[in-house]
């Protein structure tokens, strides 16, 4: 006979007073309710509320908030209308000051729990402005059923449209832009993407500008490659924003959650804009990964050269290397630059970056950064110090693993995920490389993210 379970604490549609004492991974606020985990969105550490329960499950509940009985010291006034919606910023009600020393924290909790590591992580760097400090942003576009255009950023875990044409992260001129283009699709009926049955035109709009060129792309992600009434479009952009140097299509036929597809067609000026980043001039396409947040890019670069401590007598191999930003930030104190990429029109921006700006020993290649690395250490490549800044999934094991047996002094790892990157440091730590040094930098502001870099050295 099965024995009856325990009953849970809570009940669906169950009000209970809580007090939140910690954030989730997620920055989620969390609470014990006689033992058992409530999660609740928008709650900081040290309030005191009413939750309502939405969710049970076996081992946790999900609540929202009611009431807040007592406000948490940390606790602020949300300055965005759709702060409890949006997906995008998760720390609206919190002071600035709590949310930094909570992004520290979990970095160090990352690489001391997952990594098992013993260091301590430094003081948290921030360019302190948390507002308008994106040069990047992708909305997506949908339209209710009783025909109303949303532009703006999903929900929480949904891709329900939030509209927010005004985010306060994006510059101030990117809602006129996104007005342009509303009114254009409306007068010309230009039908809007639906997910679900995966027809409709207009997908994304994805906009991107130079910080110090002040240069703007001004991307239509659409489902087939057309575009009706492109002059029109063209012509009141430029009328509203004399800053917009290139208008591209970039064509997405696939049932996907992947925002780009892979063909860019460019309509109007510039297949690519210009920022200065570090004091040189980098060309960026489309489809290139550039860090969104420049002025925390710097603290970022400059903490990864510092760790890099170059004289001028290395080799170094970085891998991961979008349009060769790091690299070509360091080159003037190396030997020589290797840059490795899996996307070609990054590497090609990274070729033309160097020549642009009279770096003359740097080279790049398209490849795996697995593949190359196994390739480079066959080669008999013995960097000095090898860079690695992969996305948020971390590294590969063959990546760690050829990566180690060139056995350079250091490896400089910058990464998005601090769990990510706790666990490839255990790995690193297991082929003799020890975590010496470990900085969170706060490159996204109000959102959950934290990026970090760590220098191993090896032992
Ligand atoms: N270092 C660059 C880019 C970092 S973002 C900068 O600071 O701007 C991570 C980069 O890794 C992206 O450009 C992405 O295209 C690239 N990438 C992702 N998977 C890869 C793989 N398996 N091999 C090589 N590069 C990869």
């Amino acid at each position: 006979m099965k024995k009856p379970s325990n009953p849970l604490p809570v009940g669906k549609n169950d009000d209970i007073r809580l007090e939140i004492t910690a954030f989730s991974a997620l920055g989620t606020g969390i609470g014990r309710y006689a033992g058992f985990t409530v999660f609740v969105d928008g709650a900081v550490p040290g309030d005191v509320i009413d939750a309502h329960i939405i969710k049970v499950k076996p081992t946790y509940a999900v609540g929202i908030i009611r009431r807040v009985v007592k406000p948490s010291k940390d606790r602020i006034v949300p300055d965005c209308a759709v702060a409890d919606r949006c997906g995008g910023c998760s720390f609206r009600a919190l002071s600035y000051d709590a949310e930094l020393r909570y992004k520290k924290q979990k970095v160090q909790d990352a690489l001391t729990r997952i990594g098992g590591l013993d260091v301590e992580v430094r003081e948290i760097l921030s360019t302190g402005e948390t507002a308008a400090y994106r040069n990047k942003a992708q909305y997506p576009v949908a339209m209710t059923a009783d025909g109303k255009t949303l532009i703006g950023f999903y929900a929480k875990k949904s891709h329900r449209v939030i509209d927010c044409r005004a985010c306060r992260l994006q510059p101030p001129a990117f809602e006129a832009i996104l007005h342009v283009i509303a009114r254009w699709a409306a007068a010309y009926g230009v039908s809007i993407y639906d997910e679900e049955s995966h027809t409709g035109l207009l997908r994304h709009i994805y906009l991107r500008k130079g910080f110090a060129t002040g240069e703007t792309m001004v991307c239509l992600v659409t489902l087939r490659d057309e575009l009706p009434h492109a002059d029109a479009l063209i012509g009141s952009l430029l009328e509203t924003d004399r800053s917009v140097c290139s208008v591209v299509l970039n064509v997405n036929p696939d049932k996907t959650n992947v925002v780009l597809g892979r063909q860019c067609r460019t309509l109007f000026g510039k297949d690519e804009i210009e920022d200065i980043l570090c004091g040189l001039r980098f060309r960026i396409s489309p489809l290139s990964f550039y860090q969104v947040n420049p002025q925390g890019c710097e603290l970022l670069y400059k903490q990864a050269a510092d760790f890099a401590a170059l004289t001028g007598s290395e080799t170094v191999l970085d891998l991961y290397c979008g349009a060769g930003t790091i690299g070509l930030s360091m080159a003037h104190k190396a030997k020589q630059i290797i840059g490795v990429e899996v996307i070609d029109a990054a590497i090609e921006n990274a070729k033309e970056n160097a020549k642009r700006n009279g770096i003359g020993n740097a080279r790049f290649f398209c490849d795996d950064a697995a593949g190359a690395a196994k390739r480079l250490q066959q080669e008999g490549l013995r960097p000095d110090v090898i860079v690695l800044d992969p996305p948020r999934k971390g590294c590969a094991l063959d990546v760690i693993d050829a990566v180690a047996a060139m056995a350079p002094d250091r490896v400089v790892y910058v990464s998005c995920d601090p769990a990510t990157l706790a666990r490839d440091c255990k790995r690193f730590a297991e082929l003799g490389y020890h975590a010496q040094e470990a900085v969170a930098v706060d490159m996204f502001p109000r959102t959950v993210h934290v990026e970090c870099v760590t220098l191993m050295t090896r032992k």
